[in-house]
Formats: C-alpha cells, structure tokens, sequence
C-alpha cells in the first residue's frame, strides 16, 4: 500500500510532498512526490507517526476503572480515530476490588483499535496533599504491605507507575519496580526538588503530567518542576489542553527540555470523546459542564476531555514546530517504554501511522499497517 501527502513528517527531514510504502505491518520505504499508483492521497494531509498515550483513563463513555472486556474495543476505536495507535490503560487510585476487577479485564487479549501496550498504575502512593481527583481513602505508603501486592498482581502488564517519592518506603519500591523493568515516574507530589533528584538518581525516570499535581515552582525551593527541569534526562508528561497548563509554560518547557524530553498526554477521561453529562471515575461521579472539562462535585478537574491530534494541533498553534509536537506525541514516549520499533517514520519501521488533515483532526489511522479508523 502506498498513502502519499502534502507532507511526511519522515524521521530525518520532511518530505514535502511525500509518500510512505507500507508492507505487511512494516514501513518498507519513504520517498518524495505523489507517485501516480499511490492508493491514498491526501493533497492538504499531514503523515505523522502513530500518537502513544501514556495516561489513558478512559474515552468514548468507558471509565477503565469500571469496564467489561466489550467496552475495550470502544475505547480502542475511539483513539485510533485521535490518531494514537498505542496507549497505556491508566488507572488512577481506586478501592482495591475495583483495581483488582479492573487489571483482570485489562489481562485480557487487545481490541482492534489503539493497541494497548500494558497498564498505568497511578497511585495509590501519592501524597494526600496533592491527591486531586484520587480518592484521599485508598492513597497508601510505599511501605504499606497491600502495595507490594498490588503492584505484583498487576506485574505481568505494569509499565509505568507514578508515585510519590517523598513517601516512606519509596526508595526501595522505585528501586524493585525499576528491577522489574516498570518506568517509575513522579507525582501527585510535595516532592522537594532534593526529594526528586534522590528519585531520579535511584531509577524514576519520569515527571507525571508536570505542573499539574505537584508544588509550583519557587526560585528558592524549585520542587519536582525545577528537579525535572533541570535534571539532564527525565522524561516530562505535559497535558497541553490550555486548561491543566498555560500556553506559556508549555511552550517554556518546550524551549527547555526538547521534544525528546516532553511525552504529550491526554490524560483522558471517560467522558472523552462524549457530550456534557454525567459520567465516572471508579466510585467518583464526573461531571462535564459548561466549560468541557470534566470535574469532581468540588470542581477538582478528573483528567481531560483532549484528544491526541488537538493536543498537537495545540502545540502548533502555540509556536511549537508540528515536526516537535507529533515527535513528543511518538517517538518520545516509545523510546521511554522501550518500544524500538515504532514511534518513528522510517524504513523497517512498524506501520503505526496517523494522518491529519487540514483542520488537525485525524484522517486516517494505521496500527501495524492495518487501517484502525478512516474518516468519512
Ligand atoms: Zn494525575
């Protein structure tokens, strides 16, 4: 098969006007112009590499924290529909049966769609004092015996958690997940910045969401943002939806850290994808009101309603290069989750591939070279 457009965001330059030959579920070579056999044209579309999600609670009205295996395969399309071709299941701090029902659907084989590369154990080890939307009941000590459990029982799957290093007893499960090959990353936390470097310098390799769930940064006491920002090689999560993060300290971190250093996320919630109403987090009710965003009864936002391509057509449209902005929606997280086979367009690549078209909304997704949304 052969897509060509108006540019290919191809891994050493653009091609502009390019194409993309795909075989199988490999990329087998990339070129310029519009060759006349191509089977997809799209003259105004962009061809970037597939988007990686690395907080996904839900979408399309599925609440991860409550779903049945049915419900995955919506979830699935409706991200394959923003671009993403690979995410990670998120689940923030719940009641430890919820949990526990939920990494037994989350065992389960993949839906077409967005191909979910494993979990997200957000919590329970964060600092009440940073909770937002997760429940203050169900936040534990690193030390606490019931996390060890957890963590065990969701091994098979766990790629990423994020935790609170100031904690008792986090030195040595940063030091066990890292073991165990789980990225450890910071937050929900009143880390100070000497906290967050002694976790870096233990094997935490990651800023969760900067900004957001973490003290604010001071000059004379610069936290988890100044350590991340500073440090030579953490990966920072940022939600750029315009609401968790100003404009302006995104394109700040941008100007600091690089594309390589920033993983775009959507931290998207169940309502995702759906209209204004009444929806969940695990026992929480969720409300999207006027303002689109999605809020506990006391207003505490509970993740986003963004979708990957609008949170790179953001990025654009804040003076962030788009090569830079779809780089730390793809290549920035793989490289991160150890996935060398994807996240960039090149030959021998795999064809995990999304285009935008002129209004930034995707057009076409492949996973693996098998289309996983096309738009009418
Ligand atoms: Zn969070």
């Amino acid at each position: 098969m052969i897509i060509a457009a108006g540019r290919v965001l191809a891994a050493e330059a653009d091609l502009a006007p390019g194409h993309l030959l795909i075989e199988g579920d490999r990329i087998i070579a990339l070129g310029e112009g519009i060759p006349p056999g191509a089977d997809r044209i799209f003259p105004d579309g962009v061809i970037v590499p597939g988007f990686v999600d690395l907080q996904v609670n839900g979408g399309a009205g599925v609440d991860l924290l409550d779903c049945r295996v049915a419900d995955l395969a919506r979830l699935s399309a409706y991200l394959a529909s923003t671009g993403t071709t690979g995410y990670l299941a998120t689940l923030i701090t719940a009641a430890p049966h919820r949990t526990h029902a939920a990494l037994t659907v989350l065992s389960g084989a993949g839906a077409e769609g967005a191909e979910r590369l494993g979990v997200h154990l957000e919590g329970p080890v964060l600092n009440p004092a940073r909770r937002g939307a997760h429940e203050a009941r169900w936040l534990r000590r690193a030390d606490d015996p019931e996390v060890l459990g957890l963590f065990g029982e969701a091994l098979p799957h766990l790629r990423l958690v994020t935790l609170a290093p100031e904690l008792p007893g986090s030195d040595a499960l940063i030091e066990w997940l890292g073991d165990k090959g789980v990225v450890v990353a910071l937050g929900h936390t009143e880390a100070t910045y000497e906290e967050a470097l002694r976790a870096f310098a233990r094997g935490a390799r990651m800023a969760t969401h900067l900004f957001n769930g973490m003290r604010a940064f001071h000059h004379r006491d610069p936290g988890l943002v100044g350590a991340a920002l500073d440090d030579g090689s953490c990966v920072c999560g940022l939600i750029a939806d315009g609401v968790h993060v100003h404009p302006a300290a995104v394109r700040m971190a941008f100007r600091l850290l690089g594309p390589d250093r920033i993983a775009l996320v959507t931290d998207a919630a169940g309502a995702a994808g759906m209209p204004p109403g009444r929806y969940t987090a695990g026992d929480q009710p969720v409300e999207v009101g006027a303002d689109g965003m999605p809020r506990l009864a006391d207003g505490t936002l509970a993740g986003s309603v963004l979708r990957m391509d609008e949170a790179v057509s953001n990025l654009a449209r804040w003076g962030i290069p788009l090569r830079d902005a779809a780089r730390s929606a793809s290549a920035t997280p793989t490289r991160l989750l150890g996935l060398a086979d994807r996240g960039v367009l090149a030959p021998g690549y795999r064809a995990d591939v999304a285009v935008l078209g002129e209004d930034g909304r995707t057009r076409l997704t492949l996973v693996a070279g098998r289309p996983a949304y096309d738009r009418p």
